[in-house]
Order: C-alpha cells, then sequence, then structure tokens
C-alpha cells in the first residue's frame, strides 16, 4: 500500500491511499478520520450496482447515515440538470452542512459530484474514492471540479479540494479495457511530462500492461500519481502557469476530439495529440528524433493508434476541415494573444520551457506540418 500527501498553501493538504483492498476498509476509515452526520455516497449507476451498495452496507453495519444518489453514466450527464438534481434530491433527504459526500466513480463523478459538494450549502466536503484508471491518476486529484455547457466542457466549475483520496486497485479488475485505455493515455503522459523513469517502466512492460501484478500496477499508478501531485503542488489555480503541462497532447487531442464530435475515444485523441505535438517540438528543434521515435514506439506497443482513421481522416484532409479543427485550437484556453500555445518536449521527462512560460507559442503553418504525421 502508498500513501502520501498533497501539501497545498497555508498548510493546507490531503491525504492519498492507493493500494488493493481498501474498499472493504474505507467505512471505518472514514468514521475515524471523517466523522459526518451523513455520509452520500454519489455515483453514476453502473457503478452504484457495481460497489454503491456494498459501500452503503459497510457504511450502515458501522452504524452511520448512508444515502445513495445516482445519475446515467457518461459525459452527456456531467450538466446543470444532473448537478440541480443531485443538490435536490440532497435537500430533500434533509442532508445537512455536517455531511460528507463520497464520489464513487471516474472522472464524470468526481468531477460532478465535486461540484455539487462545492456548493451545497456553500460547500460542504467530499472525498474521492475513483474507479477508473484516469480517476486516479488524473480526476480525483488537484481540485478542479465542473461541470459541462452546450457551449463547452467544463466551462463551469470550481477549485474544491476533496478531503482524501482512496484508491483500491481491485475495482480496475472490473472496469472495460477501452477505459483503462483512456487512463492509460494519461499515465504515458505523466512519463513523457515529469517522470522518465515511469515512462522507461512502460517500456519495460508494455508488452504484459493489461496483466500486470497488482503490486507492478500499484508503482506504475503511483509514479502517474505522484507526478500530478507534484505539479498540482507547485501551482494549485494554475497561476504560475506549471499546471499547464499536465495539457501535453491536449491541444490538438481536444481539436481532434471535437471535429470527431466527441466520438473519438478521449484516451485515443490524446494519444494522437501526442504524436502530433511531439512532433512540433521536434519541427522546433527541441525534442530530438530518437526521442520522439521512442514515444511513438512505446505508445503502439500500447496499442494505440499511429494514425486518425474513418470519416475523422477524410474530414482533417479536406480544407473545410483543417479550417474547423483550427478552429477548435483558437478556442483552447491557452491561446494568448490571439496564437496557439502548446506543452511542448524537450526530452522524455521534461518540458520545453520558454522565456519562463510553460507553453510555446505555435504558427498554423507548423501545426498543418506535424498533423501530416497521423493522416
Ligand atoms: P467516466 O467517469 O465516464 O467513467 C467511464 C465509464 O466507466 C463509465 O461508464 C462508468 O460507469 C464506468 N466505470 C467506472 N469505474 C468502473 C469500474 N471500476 N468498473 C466498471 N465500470 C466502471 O470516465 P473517466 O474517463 O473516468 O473520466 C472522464 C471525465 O474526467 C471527463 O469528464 C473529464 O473532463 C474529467 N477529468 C477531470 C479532471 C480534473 O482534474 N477534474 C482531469 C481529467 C479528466
Amino acid at each position: 500500500m502508498r500513501q502520501g500527501k498533497i501539501k497545498l498553501g497555508e498548510g493546507r493538504s490531503y491525504p492519498l491511499i492507493l493500494g488493493a483492498g481498501i474498499f472493504p476498509l474505507l467505512a471505518e476509515e472514514l468514521k475515524k478520520n471523517f466523522p459526518a452526520h451523513n455520509y452520500v455516497i454519489i455515483s453514476d449507476c453502473p457503478v452504484m450496482k457495481l460497489y454503491g451498495g456494498e459501500l452503503f452496507s459497510l457504511l450502515r453495519k458501522n452504524r452511520l447515515g448512508a444515502h445513495l444518489f445516482d445519475f446515467p453514466a457518461g459525459e452527456e450527464n456531467k450538466n446543470r440538470k444532473i448537478w440541480e438534481q443531485l443538490i435536490t434530491r440532497m435537500l430533500r433527504a434533509g442532508i445537512g452542512r455536517d455531511s460528507l459526500v463520497i464520489a464513487l466513480g471516474g472522472g464524470v463523478v468526481s468531477d460532478l459530484a465535486g461540484f455539487v459538494s462545492a456548493v451545497y450549502m456553500r460547500g460542504i466536503p467530499w472525498v474521492a474514492v475513483p474507479t477508473t484508471l484516469l480517476g486516479m491518476v488524473d480526476a480525483s486529484i488537484g481540485g478542479k471540479v465542473g461541470i459541462d455547457l452546450a457551449y463547452g466542457k467544463n466551462l463551469v466549475g470550481a477549485f474544491w479540494q476533496a478531503s482524501a483520496v482512496y484508491m483500491d486497485l481491485e475495482v480496475l479488475r472490473t472496469l472495460p479495457r477501452l477505459q483503462f485505455k483512456n487512463g492509460l493515455a494519461e499515465v504515458v503522459k505523466a512519463g513523457l511530462i515529469k517522470d522518465k523513469e515511469l515512462f522507461a517502466l512502460l517500456e519495460r512492460n508494455w508488452k504484459r500492461v493489461l496483466r500486470l501484478s497488482l503490486s507492478e500496477l500499484e508503482e506504475i499508478i503511483w509514479r502517474a500519481v505522484r507526478v500530478k501531485v507534484r505539479v498540482v503542488e507547485k501551482d494549485e489555480r494554475e497561476e504560475s502557469g506549471e499546471r499547464k503541462i499536465l495539457n501535453y497532447g491536449h491541444t490538438i487531442g481536444h481539436g481532434l476530439e471535437a471535429l470527431s464530435g466527441y466520438k473519438l475515444l478521449h484516451g485515443i485523441a490524446v494519444s494522437l495529440g501526442m504524436r502530433v505535438e511531439a512532433r512540433i517540438s521536434n519541427l522546433l528543434g527541441y525534442f530530438p528524433e530518437a526521442e520522439l521515435k521512442r514515444q511513438n514506439q512505446l505508445l503502439f506497443q500500447l496499442g494505440f493508434p499511429s494514425r486518425v482513421s474513418g470519416l475523422l481522416a477524410k474530414k482533417l484532409k479536406t480544407r473545410s476541415g483543417k479550417e474547423q479543427f483550427m478552429n477548435y485550437l483558437y478556442k483552447d484556453k491557452k491561446v494568448r494573444a490571439g496564437k496557439i500555445e502548446m506543452v511542448l518536449l524537450r526530452e522524455i521527462g521534461r518540458v520545453k520551457r520558454s522565456q519562463g512560460s510553460w507553453t510555446v507559442p505555435v504558427e498554423e503553418g507548423l501545426i498543418e506540418r506535424a498533423l501530416e504525421e497521423i493522416l
């Protein structure tokens, strides 16, 4: 088992616990460390069926007040309607300020439940119990919570840190392969931006990545968690800009996701995004060809595609499709003074810094050239 802390400003910190078999001990742990009048489990329907009932029984066995609130799974439900419904249901059930929310699920659940906690009666505490790989290495850590609007993703939200994050490796056994892959792209990204040892570990183990022992999986996940923790500790609210490095591969990745009408899996989009952004790093003379090959080789070995395919490829090859794609890039939050900015690499495990900034402005022409990498 691994235990660590994320240390934020003004002496604030919270524990992160990763290991196998944490789930059955959760009720006792919460009773001891986070006493509350009511424990509110928020989850999506599939995760509620798999794990919610069990956690509810454990809480009740410990004579704790427990409530279950679920909602249909999927990004399309990370919206204002579900957020308001959850709040209304909690009000009807008499949930007071002396309660604790338990976000049990993937990133959709932690974003939504975290945002419910951030505003419910002006804010109540919550703990994250991530059940996806992406939830563990990314979404549950760092306090960004929120919902999507018709206008775009994650446009309304807050910084509202959890009180603790409990990650049980056993729950990953039921996670569909595709969802595992989604998280794996973020693990590779963590290695590329800040942990060359993690990257090398993946290189040594790519053949067995879906059959790793629990202790091997624990090592890999913990290293990725540490990358996120170190970045958030330095830049909790994205003020110094270092938190932006977590967006490596995401500028292009988000553009591809949008162009596909959000049909492309996030992890696949990010993996393609990393190929293009690595090529841009290379064309600008920052990232050696040999390092780029290592990145792409690992992505290939882990089963990520090297090219876009189908309708998306057709679109990207047309002038109007390319223009549409560029327009999405101009909507990115990193755009500064009308210029597209990206996180670029210097070597595996290290991001390029340019005049004190963690992002580099990139010309449209160069983006188009680098796009050839995946066409
Ligand atoms: P998700 O939460 O939608 O979960 C994916 C699917 O897996 C769901 O259908 C869910 O029911 C199912 N599932 C979850 N755990 C399971 C388990 N153990 N066994 C079987 N099925 C399981 O997707 P995600 O990839 O975890 O999260 C994506 C979301 O995370 C996006 O909304 C994204 O914006 C957000 N995110 C937030 C941050 C942040 O810092 N706040 C960072 C990265 C991503």
